[in-house]
């Protein structure tokens, strides 16, 4: 198996990799490196968790560093664009990390926070900007950012922006690309607008697959408990007991439930919650804490959770199962990051039983069902909130609050002369004993019907979010702006 010192990459990049701890190139890093050194155009299907963001961080380090030109005032010279602002933050973090011991400037810029200190550090020039597509052209239109200048574009997570509506925003942004550059696109899937899309911005592309079935989800040992609702809470607490729980994030549908499931928690368990209605900062400082190991448990929701880049999460639990079958492999996928293995245990109430049939079509097989353990901890009575919330706090729990201003986590400038932060980088699975004391029973394979997989679980969960929606549930929505 080829070594990162196989793969010509500057004696910088290697020793950055050294202080990362990284020996082996993933298989999206090793296919990919020496292409797009060559200076060839990339098409990636990989998904978060298959070390795509080094696959494109660091040839493009390697490229900028090679072309020695100086970014001029208000442009950057590689543009990476994504989704979410976590993952801006993330890519922009790993940026430097692998740049430290080069000479680059670099910034995140996202919507929801004050945009002076973005227009500050874009004004001096950039070497790398990661930047979410709306305000990024926001200051576009403002004449604050300007693209004449990119060598390299990055295209990162090209499906989740059309998932979330924001391609038309990348559009705009593509139209101002010089037509030389070097283009790198990534996508976890490939629908027919995203195939479209990069067919028209890619040259001669060298394609690397990398697909979910192949990295993550055949990693993971997954795991089925069908329980009543109301004994979800129980079932939450007793199953995180288990010591050989190193970091787990809980998933559930809704912002309001992934609130109520940390108060079910405590004061057992200490776990923060992330989701859209909390402030970036309130975000960025859970995140922080999860990262540090403060605390062991994350609740989440998916649009709160996308891109999440933290090593050695061992397991995730799906507290409710989610409405869209793909939101299934990425909400798995953030156990099991390069290479390790890690356990996804999901819950199942009687309602969710279209859900659970959509994704196991989607995956293409049964998830092995196991037993609830025969006793649960219950909390105190007085932290159960076992009735439904009143229809006003229903009301305002749905309604998007605005994300509170705040420079600090913005516009970050960084000259690299060495020594940025170390991150742990061994990703432990942390993977024995299983949760629920009971041999697994394996369900039978699944019938074949279905000749599109993906289309028909798609239908199956359209009807039951309208089902549930009927029933008066709603899931945190793709309309949110991240
Ligand atoms: P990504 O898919 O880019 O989000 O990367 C997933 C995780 O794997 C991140 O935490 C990276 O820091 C880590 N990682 C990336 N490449 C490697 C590697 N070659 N060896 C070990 N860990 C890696």
């Amino acid at each position: 198996m080829k070594q990162f010192k196989d793969l010509d990459l500057i004696p910088p990049l290697q020793r950055a990799l050294d202080d990362e701890g990284y020996t082996t190139p993933t298989p999206v890093q090793q296919m990919a490196i020496p292409h797009v050194v060559a200076g060839r155009d990339l098409l990636g299907c990989a998904q978060t968790g298959t070390g795509k963001t080094a696959a494109f961080a660091l040839p493009t380090l390697q490229r900028l560093d090679a072309s020695k030109k100086v970014a001029a005032p208000k442009s950057c010279r590689a543009l990476v664009l994504t989704p979410t602002r976590e993952l801006a933050i993330q890519v922009e973090e790993r940026f430097r990390a692998y740049g430290r011991f080069l000479t680059m400037r670099s910034a995140v810029i996202f919507g929801g926070v004050g945009q002076n200190p973005q227009v500050a550090a874009l004004a001096r020039g950039l070497d790398v900007l990661v930047a979410t597509p709306g305000r990024l052209l926001d200051l576009m239109n403002q004449g604050h950012a300007r693209f004449d200048s990119v060598e390299v574009f990055v295209l990162d997570e090209a499906d989740r922006m059309l998932d979330m509506g924001f391609i038309h925003d990348v559009r705009k942004v593509i139209e101002r690309l010089p037509k030389k550059r070097q283009t790198l696109f990534f996508s976890a899937t490939m629908p027919p607008p995203i195939v479209e899309l990069s067919s028209r911005i890619l040259t001669n592309p060298f394609r690397v697959d990398v697909s979910p079935e192949q990295t993550t989800v055949e990693r993971i040992e997954q795991q089925l408990i069908h329980t009543a609702k109301a004994e979800k809470p129980a079932l939450l607490r007793t199953l995180l007991q288990d010591a050989a729980i190193e970091r787990a994030i809980v998933f559930t549908r809704t912002k309001h439930g992934a609130n109520k499931v940390v108060k079910q928690l405590a004061p057992a368990i200490e776990a923060l919650a992330i989701h859209g209605n909390k402030s970036q900062n309130a975000r960025q400082a859970a995140l922080e804490s999860f990262r540090t190991g403060r605390v062991r448990v994350l609740i989440a929701t998916d649009i709160a959770a996308r891109g999440i880049d933290v090593d050695g999460i061992s397991h995730v639990f799906n507290f409710d199962l989610p409405d869209v079958p793909e939101s299934y492999v990425h909400r798995i996928g953030r156990t099991a990051r390069a290479g390790a293995s890690g356990r996804a245990i999901s819950f199942c109430d009687v309602e969710e039983r279209a859900e659970l049939s959509a994704i196991e079509r989607f995956i293409g097989r049964r998830i092995p069902v196991v037993k609830a353990p025969a006793t649960l901890v219950q909390a105190p009575a007085q932290l159960v909130e076992s009735r439904p919330a009143p229809a006003a706090s229903r009301a305002s729990a749905r309604r998007p609050r605005p994300a509170t201003a705040s420079n600090d986590q913005v516009g970050q400038v960084v000259w690299h002369s060495g020594g940025a932060p170390k991150r742990p980088s061994n990703i432990t699975s942390g993977m024995t004993g299983a949760p629920a004391r009971t041999a697994p029973h394996v369900v039978p394979a699944p019938g074949t019907g279905a000749n599109n997989p993906s289309a028909a679980a798609g239908g199956e969960a359209r009807r039951s979010r309208r089902r549930r929606r009927r029933r008066g549930g709603r899931s945190e929505g793709a309309s949110e702006r991240p």
